[in-house]
């Protein structure tokens, strides 16, 4: 059997990011308005910090505004909070980005429901965890929405198959199911406690694995032909004594049997950011009661 086809995460970023630059030149010709996107960081957390720099370069690439707050890790939940209010109501921010993980003593979940719905371009408030969910315009979690992107690269119309997601975060497996059942896709959630999860993966014309387990996924357990996306991101011991990244899938025996299948890294992982900005124009354009071409 012929190779998957390989689905070119970072190409299909950058066209992302393109489409999103375009939509942001839009707003501020006809509306006069530059989509603006704060992202606050609290603490000094490695990886944090390089996400919070990739997406302030990324976002200013696009021509977007971009602002970044830094804070101390010692800052009290009251002044998080305090700066999310007055961004909340600052006009010229259109998207609020609270980057986590936050420091212990402060309640994730309170700051991310204090994020305006409107604002909060993660997608994780639950009032647009609801529209998601009931079929309103909302903002949706990013990796999710690169997830469907990638599949529907492959295929455009995905109604009528068969998808299988392998995890139930709020982040990732919830949402990506939300949105394949907007595909007219048949949505099966595997998690956990799911018992014969291979049969249940073997029957999928579409599956997305959301796990956090390095190479769960078997090339065994993939129908022929059937589309992978793995959402994975795991660093494991490479062969050198140092580390390399591996997704939930067993990428070089799942490629075999896939008819395509998203590399790690470079597949799911660009499309986070770009989806971002792109929640971001959306954002801007629903603020300012303008039409969006993102939803
Ligand atoms: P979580 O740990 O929040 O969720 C993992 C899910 O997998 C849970 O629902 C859990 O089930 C399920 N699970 C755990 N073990 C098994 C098993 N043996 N069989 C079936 N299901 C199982 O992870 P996230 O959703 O946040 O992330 C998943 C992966 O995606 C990680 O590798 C993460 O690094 C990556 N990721 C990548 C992003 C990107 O930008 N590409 C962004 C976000 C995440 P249960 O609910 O029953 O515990």
């Amino acid at each position: 059997m012929a190779e998957a086809q390989i689905i070119d995460g970072k190409k299909i970023a950058g066209d992302v990011r393109a489409e999103v630059a375009k939509e942001v030149a839009r707003l501020i010709a006809e509306h006069g308005v530059k989509p603006g996107l704060a992202v606050v960081l609290v603490g000094e957390d490695p990886a944090s910090k390089v996400y919070v720099k990739n997406k302030a370069q990324q976002t200013v690439e696009v021509g977007m505004k971009s602002w970044e707050y830094k804070l101390p890790a010692e800052t009290s939940e009251a002044d998080v909070l305090a700066l999310v209010n007055k961004l909340n109501n600052d006009a010229a921010c259109h998207g609020i980005l609270v980057q986590l993980p936050l420091p212990k003593h402060i309640n994730s979940e309170k700051v991310l429901n204090s994020i305006h719905p409107d604002k909060d371009v993660d997608g994780f408030h639950p009032v647009n965890v609801g529209r998601l969910w009931v079929g309103e315009r909302a903002l949706v979690p990013c990796t999710p929405t690169g997830s469907i992107i990638l599949a529907k690269s492959v295929k455009p119309n995905l109604s009528g198959m068969d998808a299988v997601v392998i995890g139930r975060s709020n982040i990732v497996g919830k949402p990506v199911a939300a949105l394949l059942l907007r595909e007219n896709c048949t949505v099966t959630i595997a998690h956990s406690r799911t018992k014969n999860i291979e049969d249940i993966v073997k029957c999928a014309d579409l599956v997305i694995a959301a796990v956090g387990i390095p190479e769960m996924v078997k090339g065994s357990w993939i129908r022929p032909g059937a589309i992978v996306i793995d959402v994975g991101i795991n660093r494991v011991p490479s062969e050198n004594g140092k580390t390399k990244l591996v997704g939930d899938v067993a990428y070089d025996e799942c490629a075999k049997v896939a008819g395509a299948i998203t590399p790690v890294p470079g597949g799911v992982g660009p499309m986070t950011i770009a989806c971002l900005l792109r929640n971001a124009a959306q954002a801007a354009a629903m603020q300012i009661g303008a039409k969006s071409v993102f939803a």
